[in-house]
C-alpha cells in the first residue's frame, strides 16, 4: 500500500504481492512439457490441505462461475431433483446454473445477512424425495457471511445419506479452515482471485469419489468442463486444454508464499483482518450486515447509513486511495463491502480504517479521531493474541 496504488479492499480480484505480479510476467513454457508437469504437482499438493482432500483437483481456465457451472453438470442429469441453499446472490447464481442445465430446483433462502439454518435444510429433504445434489454456498460474499458448512452438511449426510453436497467456496477456501473429506462435501470450488492472491482466471474443483463416481452415469452436456478430462489429462501433468499459464505461474508463487507463511497463520491473519474490520466499522458508526454468529472472515457488508451522502463520501474516499465494492442485487445502494482475503494485512486494514475515519470527520460525522483506527488494531491484538506485558515490580 502506498500513495500510488489503491487499497484494493473489494472482495476479488485482490491486490497481488510483487513476487506474485513478476511471476505472471514470466516467458511462457510448453504446456505439454516437464516443466509444467512439475508445476501443476507443485500446485496440487499445495492446494489439496486448503481442500481437505487427498484426491484429484482439478483447474480450470475460467471464472469462479464456470467451476461452479462444471460441478452441476459433471455429477447431475436433466430432470433431477435439486435443492438449492441460497443465502444470497451468489446462491442464488449457483441455483440458476443447476436450472438452466434442467433440474428441478427447489430453492431454501435465507434472509440476507443471515446463515442457513440445518434445520430448515432438513425439513425441505424431508419433503422433497429423491434429492440428487444440495447446492450451498460457504462464504457468501454478497452479504457477508460464512455459512458453517459443516454442520450443514452432516445435516444434510443424516437426512438425505445420497444427496450430494456441492459447495462453492470461491470466496472461502484458502482464507479459512476447510476439510471436505472431514465434512462429506463432495465437490468444492474456488477461484483464483479470492484468497489464492493471484489474477482472475481459473477455477480449482476438488471432488469426492462418490463426485468422481456420479460423473460416470450423469447426462448434463459438458466438453470444456468435463471434470474427468481434466482428471485423466493428470497423470501426464497436464490440463486438457490450453491452460491461462500465466495465472497458473502466478497461483504457484502466490502456494509458496502461503507455504512459507504456514497455513495456521494465514487462516488467523484472515481472522485478526475481518475483526479489525468489523470492529473498525462499528466504532465509525456502520451498523454490520452480517449476523454476528456467522460474519465473514473474508468480506464485510455494512449498511449505508440514510443519512450518508454514499456517492460523495465514497468518492472521496476512492480519492483517498481506498477502493470499496458496492451492493449487489438488491442490496446495491444500501451495503458497502469490504474485501479482506488474499495478502492482505492488519496494517493495511488499519489504513482502511484511517481514511473511512477522515472522510467521516470531513462529512461531519460524530466520530472521535483515532478511536475507530485503535478500536481496529485492538480487535486485531485481541485475535493475534498481542497483549501488554505484565510490568514487573521493579526488579
Ligand atoms: C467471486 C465469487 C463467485 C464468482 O466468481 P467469478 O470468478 O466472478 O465467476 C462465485 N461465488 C462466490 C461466493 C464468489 O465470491
Amino acid at each position: 500500500m502506498n500513495r500510488f496504488e489503491p487499497n484494493l479492499r473489494i472482495p476479488g480480484p485482490t491486490s497481488l504481492p510483487p513476487s506474485v505480479r513478476a511471476a505472471g510476467a514470466r516467458q511462457m513454457i510448453n504446456h505439454r512439457g516437464p516443466e509444467f508437469a512439475a508445476m501443476l504437482d507443485r500446485i496440487l499438493t499445495g492446494m489439496r490441505p486448503y481442500f481437505g482432500t487427498t484426491g484429484d483437483v482439478a483447474i480450470l481456465s475460467c471464472a469462479g462461475t464456470g467451476g461452479l457451472e462444471a460441478a452441476v453438470v459433471n455429477v447431475l442429469s436433466p430432470g433431477e431433483q435439486v435443492v438449492g441453499i441460497s443465502i444470497g446472490a451468489f446462491g442464488d447464481r449457483f441455483a440458476k446454473i443447476a436450472e438452466a442445465y434442467g433440474a428441478q430446483v427447489t430453492k431454501v433462502s435465507a434472509e440476507w445477512g443471515h446463515a442457513a439454518r440445518p434445520d430448515e435444510i432438513r425439513e425441505t429433504l424431508r419433503r422433497t424425495p429423491g434429492v440428487k445434489a444440495v447446492l450451498l454456498t460457504h462464504n457468501e460474499t454478497s452479504t457477508g457471511v460464512m455459512n458453517p458448512v459443516a454442520e450443514l452438511a452432516a445435516a444434510i449426510r443424516d437426512e438425505a445419506p445420497e444427496a450430494l453436497v456441492l459447495v462453492d467456496s470461491v470466496s472461502g477456501l484458502g482464507a479459512v479452515p476447510f476439510e471436505m473429506g472431514a465434512w462429506g462435501v463432495d465437490v468444492a470450488v474456488t477461484g483464483s482471485q479470492k484468497a489464492w492472491m493471484s489474477a482472475p482466471g481459473l477455477a480449482m474443483v476438488a471432488a469426492s469419489p462418490r463426485a468422481w463416481a456420479a460423473m460416470e452415469t450423469a447426462r448434463m452436456p459438458r466438453f470444456y468442463l468435463d471434470l474427468r478430462k481434466h482428471r485423466d489429462a493428470l497423470v501426464t501433468g497436464e490440463t486438457p486444454w490450453t491452460p491461462a499459464v500465466a495465472v497458473l505461474y502466478q497461483v504457484d508463487e502466490g502456494l509458496r508464499l502461503m507455504a512459507a507463511e504456514g497455513r495456521e497463520a494465514v487462516f488467523l491473519r484472515h481472522e485478526a483482518c475481518a475483526a479489525a474490520t468489523r470492529a473498525g466499522l462499528e466504532a465509525l458508526g456502520f451498523e454490520l450486515f452480517a449476523e454476528p454468529e456467522h460474519a465473514s472472515r473474508t468480506v464485510t457488508a455494512a449498511r449505508i447509513p440514510a443519512d450518508l451522502d454514499w456517492k460523495a463520501f465514497n468518492g472521496e474516499v476512492r480519492q483517498s486511495g481506498v477502493v470499496l465494492a458496492g451492493g449487489q442485487a438488491h442490496l446495491a445502494g444500501k451495503v458497502f463491502r469490504v474485501g479482506h482475503l488474499g495478502s492482505v494485512t492488519v496494517e493495511e486494514i488499519l489504513g482502511e480504517i484511517a481514511v473511512l475515519e477522515g472522510v467521516s470527520l470531513r462529512h461531519g460525522r460524530d466520530v472521535e479521531p483515532g478511536a475507530a483506527v485503535g478500536a481496529a488494531y485492538r480487535a486485531a491484538a485481541a485475535v493475534l493474541g498481542l497483549t501488554r506485558a505484565a510490568v514487573g515490580s521493579g526488579t
